[in-house]
């Protein structure tokens, strides 16, 4: 697979504007997980780079913050269409660095794109207040202003929309930012930014860093100009960073793991919870936070259930993302398929049934088969922690009241779904669910429009909608007074 537009094909970081290389030329491999071979190579840049990166957005800020949301909105809107524009190049790109099916990866661009298209518009929202005061010789006014420099650290799992979502609030409200892709997948990242060039942002607004994780993190939560961290990640790194952050206070917003459970009842639509079931569960090689975790299918519906999801799971079609009709690439690492395997030796060493599939696929590499497995219990692995493959474990209930209490028995609170009819039902569990998003008869539940975040220790704060803004903001409350 070639891309037309070979200037998306970055091996540098992108700092102040410029394509700048390690100084001592430090460099590292980008694989394509689906044959192990290096697509490319990206700079391993450390701190100083970091701290480069840093005072570069520090520099652009005042011009930034001090465009009018109209100009700011503008700029963005042509890096928006510009994303449209070489969307087939950004996919193509994406599941060669991150294994995707080729029609996942278009739909990522397009999503990803949305956001920037939806906060360039919000850019003009960000509305103050005017609160009565004591005193009728006074007015309590609040402003709200963007909080300055923002360091971004984004995961391989989605390697564009990861970066959207967070240059989206933060650019409209007048931030200036840097970037850490994940080192699974810089390329998308890379390209993004030269997008962003030619959609005209001012040198250091949008500035990204390549290399070695620990050093560029640990100047990101140290720098004091760097007022907010927005991480999405796994949990035990959040909780580092979020750590990191202490010494320099800043505002922390986290996006974490999930451990997401699938809630069908008996009065539900089979069919319609079959598919989201596919939708939640294999997209992405299962490699999503939001991915269902534990199915908890009700014991009058359990074996139609199992039946037809066992149908539509053997007909998935696994492999290198270009090849046509392919619904399930690669896992992106070794110790991905490692913990994907353990999961499954843990649940069948304790009573789990496999269904279908449970072991390497045919292709070998990090491919696995489509999983399936009946029997799940509370106290294995696959039920207590998140799983992030094609594994799809079942667990019978009864009654409202226990799958509540099982649903709820997780320190992750970030996606949950749940399918029925009853419209009071829908609403009671909803309501009961300790998550900070539920699906109900639906599983395609990430869009530009509604907030996304979790609850418990699945973060803090909230991407997407006119709530995404916010973490971006600071508040500031001026009393005037002598009226
Ligand atoms: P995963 O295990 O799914 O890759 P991680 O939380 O390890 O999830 O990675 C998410 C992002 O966090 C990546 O960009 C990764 O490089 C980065 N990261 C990992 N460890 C650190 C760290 N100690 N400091 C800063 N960033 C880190």
């Amino acid at each position: 697979m070639k891309i037309k537009n070979t200037d998306l094909l970055k091996e540098c970081c992108y700092i102040n504007g410029q394509w700048v290389s390690e100084n001592s030329g430090a460099k590292m491999p980008v694989y394509n997980p689906a044959n192990q071979e290096i697509i490319s190579h990206v700079p391993k840049m450390g701190g100083d780079e970091t701290r480069m990166a840093i005072e570069a957005a520090d520099a652009a800020l005042p011009e930034w913050k001090a465009k009018t949301a109209q100009e700011r909105s503008e700029i963005m809107l042509r890096w928006y269409e510009l994303m449209k524009e070489n969307q087939e190049d950004l996919a193509i790109l994406m599941t060669l660095e991150q294994g995707k099916p080729l029609a996942e990866a278009r739909g990522e661009i397009a999503y990803g794109a949305n956001f920037i298209e939806w906060f360039a518009h919000e850019a003009k929202r960000i509305y103050g207040d005017m609160i009565p005061a004591k005193s009728t010789s006074q007015r309590i006014m609040v402003i709200k202003q963007p909080i300055g420099v923002v360091a971004a650290i984004t995961p391989w799992n989605f390697p564009s929309a990861m970066i959207t979502r967070k240059c989206g609030p933060a650019l409209a409200v007048g931030c200036t930012i840097v970037i850490k892709p994940s080192p699974e997948s810089p390329l998308s990242a890379l390209a993004l930014c030269q997008l962003a060039d030619q959609a005209g942002f001012p040198p250091g607004v949008i500035n990204c860093i390549t290399g070695d994780a620990k050093s560029i993190g640990a100047e990101m939560t140290s720098n004091s100009i760097v007022r907010k961290l927005s991480f999405t990640g796994s949990t035990a790194v959040g909780k580092l960073l979020l750590e990191q952050c202490a010494s320099t206070v800043k505002k922390v917003s986290l996006e974490l793991g999930g451990n997401a459970p699938f809630i069908v009842f008996p009065d539900a639509d089979l069919d319609l919870a079959v598919k989201g079931a596919m939708l939640c569960k294999f997209r992405n090689t299962g490699q999503t936070c939001i991915s269902a975790n534990r199915f908890y299918i009700h014991t009058d519906i359990h074996d139609a259930f199992v039946e037809k999801f066992k149908t539509e799971i053997s007909q998935l079609k696994v492999g290198d993302g270009f090849e046509a009709d392919v619904g399930q690439g690669p896992l992106i690492t070794q110790a991905a398929f490692d913990k994907v395997s353990a999961h499954v030796a843990d649940a069948t060493k304790n009573g789990a049934i496999i269904e279908l599939g449970g072991a390497e696929h045919e292709k070998g590499g990090t491919f696995f088969q489509p999983t399936l497995l009946t029997g799940l219990i509370d106290s294995m692995l696959i039920s207590k922690e998140e799983t992030f493959g094609p594994v799809a474990g079942i667990c019978r209930f009864s009654s409202d009241d226990e799958v509540i209490k099982l649903a709820n028995d997780t320190n992750s609170g970030l996606a949950s779904y749940i399918y029925t009819k009853d419209l009071s039902r829908a609403i009671r569990i909803s309501e009961a669910l300790e998550y900070g998003m539920v699906g109900v008869n639906e599983a395609a539940i990430s869009s530009e429009l509604a907030p996304f975040g979790g609850v418990k220790e699945s973060g803090l704060g909230r991407e997407g909608s006119h709530y995404g803004v916010d973490d971006f903001l600071e508040l500031k409350y001026v009393l005037l007074g002598g009226i």
